[in-house]
């Protein structure tokens, strides 16, 4: 008669979580929880976004912007309910100590998740990646703890720009990638808009966020 409240969260639109698409199914007190890295772009961003928007029509691909931008820690996994905060407090334990870091994010790359219903044109970090690696491994042992599945093996970690459904990345792979890379270098602030610290780790569960902030 009453609703669980488990089962009160936001739709699924995936315009709503940025393309990510959850591949489990929708169950009662099931979480879809990701850790991330949040990035904040400089204005204008989003001039460059929309040039490089203008150069994947001409190459035929059509790709819907990020609203928000991150990079992954996690693969999004299923926590229960009752989990989440136990959960956060791991991670809380295990990154609450880290220091503030560098980032440059300046390769254009492509990517598709793991069932390739989705392609992502983002920037892949060239700086900071060690750093990266070493909050991966300190949240693969908070996913283990609770017996998650860990993040990729070999990460190529990443700001997602834009996204599509389906698999594009032949398309995209190649000369368009080449023009894109050379559009972001030509790019009078390219050098300012692709280097930002990471300041805070956040963990996304259903409509929940936690923010842990790095010292
Ligand atoms: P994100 O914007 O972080 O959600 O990443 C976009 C997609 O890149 C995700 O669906 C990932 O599964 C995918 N991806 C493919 N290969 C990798 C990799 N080596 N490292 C990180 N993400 C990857």
């Amino acid at each position: 008669m009453f609703q669980d409240p488990d089962d009160v969260r936001k739709s699924d639109d995936v315009t709503q979580h940025g393309g990510r698409i959850r591949s489990f199914k929708h169950e009662r007190g099931n979480w879809a929880t990701h850790v991330y890295v949040p990035c904040q772009p400089h204005e204008e961003f989003q001039d460059l976004l929309e040039k490089m928007g203008s150069l994947l029509v001409k190459h035929g691909v059509a790709l819907t912007t990020m609203k928000e931008f991150h990079i992954s820690q996690s693969q999004t996994v299923v926590l229960r309910h009752h989990w989440i905060n136990p959960f956060v407090q791991s991670l809380r334990v295990r990154l609450g100590s880290m220091h503030r870091f560098l980032c440059i994010a300046d390769r254009i790359q492509v990517y598709t998740n793991k069932e390739r219903t989705r392609t992502f044109v983002g920037l892949e970090v060239s700086v900071g990646s060690d750093h990266l690696l070493e909050v991966v491994s300190e949240v693969d042992q908070s996913l283990k703890e609770f017996n998650l599945e860990t993040f990729y093996q070999d990460p190529s970690f990443h700001v997602s720009l834009a996204w599509c459904v389906g698999d594009a990345a032949g398309k995209i792979e190649g000369p368009c990638l080449e023009e894109l890379q050379k559009a972001l270098d030509a790019h009078e602030d390219a050098e300012r808009l692709t280097r930002f610290y990471a300041e805070e780790i956040r963990c996304k569960a259903g409509n929940k966020v936690f923010c842990i902030p790095l010292k």
